[in-house]
Order: structure tokens, then sequence, then C-alpha cells
């Protein structure tokens, strides 16, 4: 369970993060949804430990992790261009967090194995990057982020690159492992359908602040204020 206590995120004099306070329930698909430039991105990268709050806290269970180093913590991180390594094969891509970690070569592969069997990409181990697809190089990152079982798994608009069909697919994919694996994972986008679609809550970000979180039904048919209905073009 990742726990915000009046997080506040300054770049310069900007306040990106204006005291924000939210839970994350446990084993749940959660969306951040939110125009451009709202902190979505900012709000992943303060749960990983990639960048650091001006002030507040950020716990995970009862442990307080503002200061931890992101190693330290056990989070999965997807990005929207998967940056996976080119030059290493699709196995090697998946093992490499836990190579890292030094876990012993032959667990290293059953593990890797196993995650390509839950994403649908084992019968591709041995090709490299520029091999695959799209949707392909998605199901690689994803393995290579849940090698370690993460509590969390972090997605930055995992699905922006795919064209219109694969997206869908790839929405419905995401959903099956999380479901399958039962681990906590935010899912960023910017895209209303798809927060509605896929995730057991949403959380809306305008200006610096939660607008609603909510469960889909619920966001959709009680928007909290005039922005919320707007941007999720509730029926009046
Ligand atoms: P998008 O949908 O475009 O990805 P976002 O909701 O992910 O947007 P963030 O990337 O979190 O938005 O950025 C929030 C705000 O913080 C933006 O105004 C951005 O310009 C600013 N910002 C983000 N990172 C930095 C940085 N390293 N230095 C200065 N300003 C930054
Ligand atoms: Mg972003």
């Amino acid at each position: 369970q990742v726990r915000f206590e009046d997080v506040t995120m300054r770049f310069n004099d900007k306040v990106v993060l204006d005291r924000i306070n939210f839970t994350l329930p446990s084993q749940e698909l959660i969306s951040f949804l939110g125009p451009s430039g709202c902190g979505k991105s900012t709000t992943l990268y303060l749960i990983s430990g990639l960048l650091e709050a001006t002030s507040g806290h950020i716990y995970f269970d009862d442990q307080d992790v503002t200061k931890l180093d992101p190693v330290k913590r056990e989070v999965g991180l997807v990005f929207q261009n998967y940056a996976l390594y080119p030059h290493m094969t699709v196995l090697d891509n998946i093992m490499f967090p836990l190579k890292m970690a030094k876990v012993p070569k032959k667990e290293r592969v059953e593990t890797a194995k196993r995650m390509a069997e839950l994403t649908h990409i084992a019968d591709q181990l041995d090709k490299f990057p520029r091999q695959l697809s799209g949707g392909q190089q998605q199901r690689v990152a994803i393995s290579r982020a849940l090698s370690k079982s993460p509590d969390i798994l972090l997605m930055d608009e995992p699905l922006s690159n795919l064209d219109a069909r694969l997206r869908v697919e790839m929405r419905e994919e995401i959903r099956r492992i999380q479901q399958e694996t039962g681990v906590t994972t935010v899912f960023v986008t910017h895209d209303q359908e798809e927060a509605l679609s896929i995730a057991d809550h949403v959380m809306v970000l305008d200006k610096g602040e939660i607008q609603q979180m909510s469960d889909p039904v619920t966001l959709y048919r009680q928007p909290k204020n005039l922005f919320v209905a707007k941007f999720i073009g509730s029926p009046a």
C-alpha cells in the first residue's frame, strides 16, 4: 500500500503538486488521469524514488520511504518508449534486473521464462528488441518490470506509441496480467476512455491537486466538480 501525506513538489518556483494526499488501494489497477503537464509523471517518479518531494511524506505500508533510494523500493517501471536494451536478447532484457540484484543464473532464467509465459512473449526469447512489434516490446518491458516481483508496477503512458487497435489489445493484456499477478499497478494516461475502461480506481489530477479519486462509474456519474465533469465528458 502506497500513501502520500501532504506531498508538495516544486520545480524552481512552479508548484506542480500542492500538498496532495492519497492512498493507493492494494492489488488494484489505479489510473492517474489528467491533462498534459498536470503532474502525472511527477507523481509516478515520486513513488519510484526517481524524484524527491519538496515536502511531505511517502509511505510504503508503514515504512517512510520519502528519502529512500529508488533501488531499495520494490517498484517496477514501464516507460512510454519501453527503454529496452537494444543489444540484448529478450531473455537478457527480462533477466537484467535480476542480474543486477546478483540472483544466480539458473534462478534468473527460470524467473524470466515464467514472466515471459505470463506476458505471452515466451516464443521470442532469443530475438532482439528491434525484431519485435511495439506490442511485443511492451510485453518484454512488462516482463522485465515484474521480474523482481515488485510491490507496485508503475506504467507511464505505456500505450501511447501503439496504433489504436494495438492500444485496445494491450490494455486488455495489462488488465489480465494485473489480475493474474495481483500486483498493485499505476497506469498513467491522458486518455479518458482508456482510464475508465482499464482501472479499478481513477485519480484525476489538475492544477496541482487531486480533483477526484473514484471508481470509473462513480467518476462518470457523479463528477465532483466542473473540471472533472468536462474532462470526463460526463452526461449533464
Ligand atoms: P504529460 O501528460 O505531458 O506527460 P504530466 O502530467 O506527466 O504531463 P509532468 O511531466 O509530471 O506532467 O510535469 C508536470 C509539470 O512539471 C509540467 O509543468 C512540467 O513542465 C514540470 N516539470 C516536470 N519535470 C520538471 C523538471 N525536471 N524541471 C522543471 N519542471 C519540470
Ligand atoms: Mg507525463
